[in-house]
């Protein structure tokens, strides 16, 4: 891509209304554009960076068995009626009514509308385990929509929704999915903490919420800081295995929410030397309910005895488009942006020094093409801004490896190559560069 034809509308100033970094580099580096309080429109550079996310959400629900199906953001009221949650949602519930004047809402999750696609066709054990997942965008009308996409009133989500025979098989589902999250956030080069929390209006006895330290948080937390260094299993973990082992590990090192805090508990396990009181993010949660959505709306299967029993659910939620403000508060200094690698809106960029200058100009061109057709995401900057602005913006922007290509260095057949992450440089030949970056 180059910059000259790209759309990074770039902020010279801080934004009044950003409390937090995240938000105020968001807005600064042309990603998103607010359009009312808590929604956005997101522009090209946070666009990429949202599809990288949602990407790597969903790899790690298909390797762990779950299937991708699309449910509208529109639901119908009478849907929520059947479990009782229309009225107990409360004012976050976006209500609409269509020209019949038929109650509608705009989704804020998806657990009435799934059971009843479950309960229309599966009828036997036989076809369970299953697990359905949406990526799509939800509406809540947060009393308090703040902090840019970190708490929007349209946001995106991942929900997936298991179905099982009983608790056990349950509890087995649960756990792949507490591993695929495991995975997930780790991909995205965030520490994301699994802490025993509260069930809230989902319903239901077991639940996690995967966490992001950040000072800036919502979430009171507390852990022992052992649970930091915990190994994520690798890509090739045995999800039809026995996953308990790995529950167990994550689980007994202690971590909890300020709403299921036990200071007692904390303070008798954590020598002290080891215990955090901070803030974090909440970018996932899981929830294992039982029969709460099965039993309120006749979700049954047979079981292999013939009698038909009320189906063992679970929900799990990820935070996507949360996700870009948690991974910038985690990753970012003075300057601007790093991306992880994973996630960000390009690989590399290259700078032009000296716009205009033939031999420049060809060297950029040459780096251009070559990194291009190798398969490199490279945004190239071909604007005739001046070198410092240049590095100001790559620096904002926060792609991993800037090449600086200026005349000096070119009169010595050299580059610079800087890794945004550590600010380390290194001069090379172009070739050299290419063969670095690919
Ligand atoms: P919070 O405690 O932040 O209000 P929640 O517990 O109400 O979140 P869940 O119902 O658990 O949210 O939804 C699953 C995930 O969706 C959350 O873990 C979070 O990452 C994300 N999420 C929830 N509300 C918002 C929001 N208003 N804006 C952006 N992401 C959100
Ligand atoms: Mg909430
Ligand atoms: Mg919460
Ligand atoms: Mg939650």
């Amino acid at each position: 891509m180059r910059l000259s034809r790209f759309f990074l509308p770039i902020l010279k100033e801080n934004p009044k209304e950003a409390e937090i970094v995240s938000h105020r580099l968001m807005l600064r580096a042309g990603m998103i554009r607010q359009e009312a309080a808590g929604i956005y429109a997101w522009l090209p550079l946070g666009f990429r960076v949202l599809k990288k996310i949602e990407q790597i959400v969903r790899e790690e629900q298909d390797r762990a068995g779950a299937l991708e199906l699309l449910m509208p953001t529109l639901q119908l009221a009478d849907l929520w009626r059947e479990s009782g949650r229309y009225d107990a949602y409360g004012p976050e519930m976006l209500r609409i009514a269509d020209r019949h004047k038929r109650e509608l809402l705009y989704g804020p999750t998806n657990e009435e509308m799934i059971t009843e696609i479950f309960r229309a066709y599966v009828k036997s054990y036989k076809n369970l385990p299953l697990n359905l997942y949406h990526i799509q965008w939800k509406f809540r009308d947060e009393q308090r929509p703040r902090f840019g996409v970190m708490r929007g009133r349209e946001f995106l989500m991942k929900d997936a929704y298991s179905f099982d025979l009983n608790e056990a098989a349950a509890r087995v589902a649960y756990n792949k999915m507490f591993v695929a999250y495991l995975r997930t956030f780790a991909r995205m080069g965030l520490k994301a903490i699994p802490m025993r929390a509260e069930t809230g209006p989902i319903g239901g006895d077991l639940s996690h919420e995967f966490i992001v330290l950040a000072e800036t948080g919502e979430s009171g937390v507390f852990i022992n800081r052992d649970v930091l260094d915990l190994p994520v299993p690798g890509a090739d973990v045995d999800y039809e295995g026995d996953l308990t082992p790995i529950i167990k590990q994550w689980t007994s090192v202690y971590a909890a929410t300020e709403d299921v805090h036990d200071a007692a508990r904390f303070e008798q396990e954590v020598p002290a030397d080891k215990r955090v009181n901070t803030r974090g993010i909440e970018v996932g949660q899981i929830f294992y309910f039982g029969t709460k959505y099965s039993d309120a709306m006749k979700a049954l299967v047979a079981g292999p005895d013939g009698v038909d029993v009320p189906i063992h659910g679970g929900s799990y939620g990820v935070g996507v488009s949360r996700l870009l403000g948690a991974i910038i508060e985690a990753c970012h200094d003075d300057a601007g942006i790093k991306w992880p690698e994973a996630v960000a809106p390009f690989r590399v960029s290259i700078l032009n020094l000296k716009q205009g200058d033939a031999a420049v100009d060809a060297a950029c061109e040459k780096l251009y093409a070559e990194l291009t057709a190798k398969g490199v995401d490279v945004l190239y900057d071909d604007t005739d801004q001046r070198a410092g602005a240049k590095f100001a913006a790559a620096d904002l922007i926060g792609i991993p490896w800037q090449i600086m290509i200026g005349p000096k260095g070119l009169a010595d057949g050299k580059v610079e190559i800087k890794r945004r992450s550590d600010g380390s440089r290194e001069t090379m030949s172009p070739a050299d560069a290419v063969a670095r970056l690919v």
